[in-house]
């Protein structure tokens, strides 16, 4: 995998039990072998839920699947009374490659402010998983900030307050208002705030950072539309909800060329 490979990542969310899970990877895998007849050059990862990951590890390993995967969230914590989380060693103990941070309805849902983000974007480095930093504006906040890439860029400075030159990370630019809604943001909006996302990389980070880090669009992904936000320029790859929980369109996403 180089650099920028395009990613297509599909976040399960609360959805897909373990055999559930087992059945979907078993069929994702005849696509991913198609996939590879055609292109050599798309990553493809899930990001099932945590009681998932070991059925779907054991069957990505027992048939060779070039597949990824992900937890969708960690603990900022190593080990200890916390109960009810889960640890990134633990995840990577699973050979998980990557971690969301900061999922809007992370945010949202249980509160996760920037300060968590951060905590959250070290303890994922600590234990060798990626990070994939979630960031973006709800539409209240798109409405009333005169540039539409402000919320996403002091989320992302924040998240990424300790990380250093050269560390592989991932970033999500996911405006809230296009989750689960239909209402995909327009190419040109997406590629406006992820130009934007990779200048404040750039900034915080350095210019050879940000030139090797990718940038994701979440938010509303269909088969119908991937293809015009995938021919943006700083946009690598996408973050799929919905429509990764179908066989049919997850497929069509990855073979969106
Ligand atoms: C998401 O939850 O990351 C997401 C983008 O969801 P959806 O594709 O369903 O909008």
């Amino acid at each position: 995998v180089t650099a920028r490979t395009p990613l297509m990542a599909g976040n399960w969310k609360m959805n897909f039990n373990h055999l559930q899970s087992i059945a979907f990877v078993q069929k994702l895998a005849w696509t991913l072998k198609d996939v590879q007849h055609d292109f050599e050059q798309v990553e493809v990862a899930v990001f099932p839920p945590f009681t998932d990951i070991r059925s779907v590890q054991t069957i990505i390993q027992a048939d060779k699947l070039e597949l990824e995967y992900g937890a969708q969230d960690l603990s900022q914590h190593d080990s200890g009374a916390y109960t009810g989380d889960i640890s990134g060693e633990f995840i990577r103990t699973l050979g998980a490659r990557y971690a969301l941070v900061g999922h809007s309805e992370r945010r949202t849902i249980h509160g996760e402010d920037d300060e968590i983000c951060r905590a959250k974007v070290n303890a994922a480095l600590r234990h060798e998983l990626v990070p994939v930093l979630c960031v973006g504006e709800s539409l209240e906040e798109r409405e009333a900030s005169a540039n539409p890439a402000d919320v996403s860029i002091k989320q992302l400075k924040a998240g990424l307050a300790d990380v250093t030159p050269g560390t592989e990370i991932v970033i999500a630019y996911e405006p809230v208002w296009a989750i689960g809604t239909g209402q995909v943001a327009t190419a040109e909006q997406a590629q406006e705030v992820c130009a934007a996302l990779r200048g404040a990389l750039a900034e915080q980070l350095g210019e050879e950072t940000a030139a090797a880090t990718r940038i994701l669009y979440g938010g509303s992904v269909k088969p119908g539309n991937v293809a015009s936000i995938m021919r943006e320029p700083d946009i690598d790859g996408a973050l799929i909800g919905g429509a990764s929980l179908s066989i049919e369109d997850f497929s069509s996403i990855i073979r969106y060329r």
